[in-house]
């Protein structure tokens, strides 16, 4: 039985205090029988080996709880109920992302879940005057809230969590996690690896030289990793390590393990809660890269319309900046073509063969269909919303601009309306592209960003002598 208390020498909340029809669900025993199972032949392959493509067909994968039906059995209502009365709890592995184990991948035993803070993020009403410019209220869900500070640590505590799991179940004696990366998903591998046993478990990130912001680049190199530069973009590193994958005995951390997928679906179930389960005319927009993020989104929201949690599925709006835009290029014209990309302030999302794309195409032909939508943006948007949503009380990232710059074109071409509840993710923090709001406040964009800073937005430090009277002259007090 697992504790129901952090502190054991604190009383801690007795099943007895909740609900009777809660108690038998309150604390997760359910695993299901999950698989991996390819996306385009079918081929269901056993857990109990890190598998990224289909050995038969190389298609990706994803997990597949082949049990999922049986949880039917349990009303929508009442499984509302579970996981908000699961809150009261203060049982650490039900703190964060697996506050929802029977939908998120039950099959991990709470004593190997990892808890590093993730999950549970704010979502916080737009400042008035913003949602004026916007066009329409909104909300923004602070993913930066999260411990390396981006979304990316929903799905490494999953993947984390699968490798303890593995570990200690199947004997590992070695295990190499490796990712290649635009910042973020090395900064929450590199972080949540080194929590595991450096006997075991050695962590290694490959990033483009140059092209991932210091900030970013301190997070591995502080949490211990062995981190490796390449010349190229992020496209070229997903390469590499997609080889050393198929080929050599590593532990892939890259969102193309399904198991990342598993921990990000978190993000829908949490906009869900947050909302009381209320989707209808919902609206989430998302920017998107390697597109791991909105496949995670999409298929949480799944989960919960299976299960009758939720009455209707939201519509989904991707936003991509137009220097790296294969996603929506693709819905305009119904063809995919890989794009070599151009430099963009949204480097986090600047990919140009998605990886998850053909989960993507196949979640929107089987489900959402003109529910996913799909915008793209110029990079001086991009910059000028974040610094805008910021000047007004947030602390949303070039990401975050991204998909703002998104809702307001959006809302211009009337496929967003005042009607609608509309989440804007803003994916990390303001602090990891600080040095993109430094760009544009010295005017110092190489052309390719094709920036031009406007005074509206520039904010510079002034330097004065150290003399209250003097200070008082610059701002103009008034003498009491
Ligand atoms: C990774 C990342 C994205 C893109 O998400 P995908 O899942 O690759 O589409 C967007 N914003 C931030 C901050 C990221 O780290
Ligand atoms: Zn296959």
């Amino acid at each position: 039985m697992p504790q129901l208390s952090y502190n054991l020498k604190a009383p801690a909340p007795l099943l007895e205090d909740f609900p009777a029809d809660i108690r038998p669900w309150l604390i997760p025993d359910y695993t299901g029988d999950v698989v991996y199972e390819c996306i385009e032949c079918g081929s269901c392959y056993r857990i109990d080996q890190f598998l990224y493509t289909c050995p038969q067909c190389r298609s990706l994968l994803r997990l597949r709880n082949r049990d999922f039906a049986s949880l039917k059995k349990i009303p929508g209502e009442l499984w509302q109920k579970i996981f908000d009365y699961r809150k009261l709890l203060r049982t650490e592995s039900l703190q964060g992302i697996f506050l929802f184990k029977e939908i998120l991948f039950p099959t991990i035993p709470l004593q190997d879940i990892i808890y590093l803070g993730e999950g549970h993020t704010a979502l916080v009403r737009a400042n008035p005057e913003l949602s004026a410019r916007a066009g329409l209220d909104f909300f923004i869900k602070n993913d930066g809230f999260n411990p390396s500070a981006s979304f990316k640590d929903r799905g490494m505590a999953s993947a984390i969590s699968f490798i303890n799991y593995s570990i200690r179940t199947r004997g590992l004696k070695e295990v190499l996690g490796i990712c290649a990366s635009t910042g973020d998903t090395s900064a929450a591998a590199a972080l949540y690896l080194s929590y595991l046993d450096k006997q075991v478990v050695k962590s290694v990130v490959l990033l483009p030289q140059g092209r991932v912001t210091p900030q970013q680049l301190s997070q591995p190199l502080g949490s211990g990793a062995l981190v490796i530069e390449i010349p190229g973009v992020f496209d070229d590193c997903m390469k590499i390590v997609e080889e050393l994958a198929e080929n050599y005995q590593v532990c892939l951390l890259n969102s193309k393990n399904p198991v990342r997928i598993m921990g990000q679906k978190s993000y829908a179930y949490e906009i869900a809660q947050q909302l009381c389960y209320n989707t209808r005319d919902l609206v989430v927009v998302v920017p998107i890269g390697n597109a791991g993020n909105v496949t995670a989104i999409m298929e949480g929201f799944l989960d919960l319309y299976d299960l009758n949690i939720i009455p209707e599925l939201p519509c989904i709006l991707g936003v991509q900046s137009t220097h790296a835009n294969p996603v929506v290029q693709w819905q305009e014209s119904g063809r995919y073509q890989p794009m070599k990309v151009q430099p963009s302030v949204a480097q986090a999302a600047m990919i140009g063969d998605p990886v998850s794309f053909p989960k993507v195409r196949n979640l929107v032909r089987d489900h959402f269909q003109e529910r996913l939508m799909a915008v793209a943006v110029e990079e001086q948007q991009i910059i000028e919303s974040m610094l805008e949503a910021n000047r007004y009380g947030h602390v949303v990232c070039t990401q975050g601009g991204e998909a703002l710059a998104g809702l307001k074109k959006a809302v211009s071409l009337g496929l967003v309306n005042k009607s609608q509840t509309v989440v804007v993710d803003s994916t990390s923090h303001q602090l990891k592209f600080s040095n993109f709001q430094q760009l544009y406040f010295d005017n110092a964009y190489p052309p390719a960003y094709e920036i031009t800073p406007r005074q509206q937005y520039i904010n510079k430090p002034v330097v004065l002598d150290a003399c209250a009277e003097g200070i008082a002259q610059f701002l103009k007090l008034k003498k009491k």
